[in-house]
């Protein structure tokens, strides 16, 4: 159990599973970039806070923008949407009648990605509110703005378990305040943080190494 002091943001989760490095600038260095890709996702998000708090209809509560943390994973944040659906196998829900089971929902900009940063965001956030709530959260969703459809994702005992490893090494690089060397690799061109970064660069070696090799001819 972490102490609330030591919470870490549950975003950064995604930045984490991401590249540890951007995670590292980003949450240790408290160095940031905008580009194309983090305004529009910023755009997405203010527009999902913005609508109405609360809104009811039939047997769906809509709440936007609740706050959530987690003292097993140490991590806090927002989520953009948790969806209260009316059913006999869900809990008591101050000032409404009957049961009610929780489904998150996470608004992404652009489309499914090829690594599962966002499945472990969304699960970090299934966590947190099982924790708040005292209750099993199977599924969730993600919204794509670019085919603007919904995926199901299932919270398996893998997700959760990698949730779980990546929260604590995540806790274990922030105790340390250590920000990982980088790894060029494709994803690089999609990040805010490659003129910060500069990994072309790294990966040119450091300068004594440079020097010995191209001036004394060394090995
Ligand atoms: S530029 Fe590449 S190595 Fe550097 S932080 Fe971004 S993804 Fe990571």
């Amino acid at each position: 159990m972490y102490a609330e002091e030591d919470y870490l943001m549950l975003s950064g989760i995604q930045h984490f599973a991401f590249c540890k490095r951007q995670w590292a600038m980003i949450h240790i260095e408290q160095q940031w970039a905008e580009n194309y890709r983090t305004t529009a996702g910023e755009i997405m998000h203010k527009k999902a806070h913005d609508e109405s708090a609360f809104e009811k209809r039939g047997n769906l509560l809509t709440v936007r923008g609740l706050r959530i943390s987690s003292r097993s994973l140490g991590l806090s944040g927002q989520c953009d949407v948790v969806e209260f659906h009316q059913d006999e196998n869900g809990i008591d829900l101050f000032g409404y009648e009957g049961k009610w089971n929780i489904v998150p929902v996470e608004y992404k900009r652009g489309t499914v990605k090829e690594n599962n940063a966002d499945e472990l965001q969304l699960c970090a956030q299934a966590v947190c509110l099982e924790e708040m709530f005292q209750m099993d959260i199977p599924e969730g969703f993600l919204y794509y703005g670019e085919n603007r459809r919904r995926h199901q994702v299932e919270f398996t005992s893998e997700l959760r378990s990698e949730v779980e490893r990546t929260a604590d090494k995540m806790h274990e690089m922030f105790r340390r305040g250590h920000t990982p060397g980088a790894k060029p690799s494709k994803q690089c061109k999609s990040c805010s943080l490659e003129n910060l970064c500069l990994p072309k660069l790294q990966k040119s070696g450091d300068v004594r190494k440079y020097i010995e090799k191209n001036i004394y001819g060394g090995e």
